[in-house]
């Protein structure tokens, strides 16, 4: 018999792993509403050309990473999964002329992003972002809340030194001069540049500074500096971001080599990383401004600014941060998994799935988390499967039913007593909450 497995690249998140990814989206949910960024989705897959040019073509997203559809109709359009957020949600921006609401726009999004890439450790075909973007507004104020909100995030989902590199890239005013300094630069040193990077020179030289080829480190670590280029306006926008993060107390390392490639990204880009963990495969997110996006999506002239963080990475290094950390920052140690049932109602007499259905039923109603074994297993095995789902408390359907009772199992404690059914749920409540803080029940 044919075998499946998931596709090489992706993974299946099981129940403990697609509750932290829950818990990560959960986080920035909260933290981007108190922020004032109002939720948004788009579809997975886009026109093709929306990535082509809200990307751009001269990068490894889209030359070698898009994940096209084929589609069964003929009518011509070229679809792909999308690599990122940002394109879709400008061309959303742009279709349904969100510039007529009060500006900016705060957006957010969580999900997952596709690229057809070489897999490895944390670079996955898909892969899940949380997502921010602020549309209409130039800066540098914003850029800073932004900055600030990403930090905000890794600290609340436990990730321990968070950092975030910051550059400016320039604008439209500024580049062309700093890119002919770039390829004159480039061209001197020509005889020494991989075969892929002397093609990117002709394409697209600024991508040549973020290479991940050690042959260039030595190259890239004396080419001429765009923040040495800047246009009196960027210079400003740059010590403007910097006063913003300054007054917030928000710390940040200026990298010079830190780079989008592309004509309509612009001034701030920034990644994020933990400390001492810098390298290509190891960023925990990116972004930047993007001030000629959504023109080149057929919109007027709007400046904005995102960033993307991946949640896999956030995933690997908590379980890096955990491994030298006996606490186990995420773990409920008192509580058991955090998502184990309040109660499990069992019964005596196997046949009776009626009765624990609607016990359960009504426990659920009354707002626990509680779960009725349907099996026609003896009593004792019910009980011994509650215990393996963590649960902290059996209710046992026995004789007593019929003077309006059950048998309150405490499986953390071993007790047992007998409850009236009608003071079942308030019962329940107090005992969970007693696990949760970790008191015993003293009555
Ligand atoms: P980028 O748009 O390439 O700057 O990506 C933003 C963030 O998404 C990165 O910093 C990573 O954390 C994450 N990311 C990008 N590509 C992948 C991938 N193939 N697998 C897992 N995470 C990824």
């Amino acid at each position: 018999m044919r075998t499946f497995r998931a596709p090489r690249g992706t993974r299946d998140l099981l129940p403990g792993e697609a509750a932290r990814f829950l818990r990560f989206a959960e986080i920035a949910r909260g933290l981007t509403d108190r922020y004032g960024y109002r939720p948004i989705e788009t579809p997975l897959f886009e026109q093709a050309a929306v990535f082509e040019r809200g990307i751009g073509e001269v990068t490894d997203v889209v030359e070698k990473e898009l994940f096209r559809i084929v589609p069964r109709t003929e009518d011509g359009e070229s679809w792909a999964l999308r690599p990122e957020p940002t394109a879709g949600i400008a061309r959303a921006y742009v279709q349904h002329g969100l510039r007529t609401w009060p500006q900016p726009v705060r957006l957010t999004t969580t999900g997952p992003m596709f690229r057809y890439d070489r897999p490895q450790a944390g670079r996955y075909r898909q892969f899940w972002q949380f997502d921010v973007e602020a549309i209409g507004d130039a800066g540098p104020a914003i850029d800073a809340e932004i900055i600030e909100l990403g930090l905000r995030f890794y600290a609340e989902v436990g990730v321990k030194g968070a950092e975030v590199l910051l550059n400016s890239i320039g604008d439209p005013a500024c580049r062309p001069a700093y890119l002919d300094a770039l390829v004159a630069y480039y061209r001197d040193h020509a005889a020494s540049l991989p075969p892929t990077e002397r093609d990117r020179l002709e394409r697209n030289p600024l991508r040549l500074l973020d290479s991940k080829d050690p042959a260039m480190a030595a190259i890239n670590a004396a080419a001429p500096r765009i923040v040495d280029h800047l246009c009196q306006a960027c210079a400003e926008h740059l010590a403007g971001l910097r006063a913003h993060l300054d007054a917030l107390g928000v710390g940040y390392r200026l990298e010079p080599g830190l780079v989008r490639g592309l004509d309509y990204y612009t001034r701030t880009a920034i990644e994020f990383y933990v400390a001492g963990r810098e390298g290509q495969q190891q960023a925990l997110g990116g972004g930047g401004r993007y001030d000629g996006l959504i023109e080149l999506l057929g919109g007027q002239p709007t400046p904005g600014i995102g960033f993307g963080l991946g949640l896999d990475r956030v995933a690997l290094v908590l379980d890096e941060q955990a491994e030298g950390d006996p606490s186990g920052a995420e773990a409920d140690a008192a509580g058991g998994p955090p998502d184990a049932p309040d109660a499990v109602v069992v019964s005596a007499d196997p046949a009776d799935t009626v009765g624990r259905l609607r016990t359960a039923t009504e426990l659920r109603a009354a707002g626990l988390r509680a779960r009725a074994d349907l099996g026609h297993r003896k009593l004792g095995r019910q009980l011994e499967s509650a215990g393996r789902d963590g649960a902290h408390f059996a209710v046992i359907l026995g004789d007593e039913l019929t003077d309006g009772q059950v048998q309150l199992r405490d499986l953390k404690a071993g007790s047992q007593r007998l409850v009236g059914v009608a003071d079942l749920p308030r019962e329940l409540k107090r005992g969970t909450s007693q696990h949760r803080h970790g008191t015993r029940d003293s009555s």
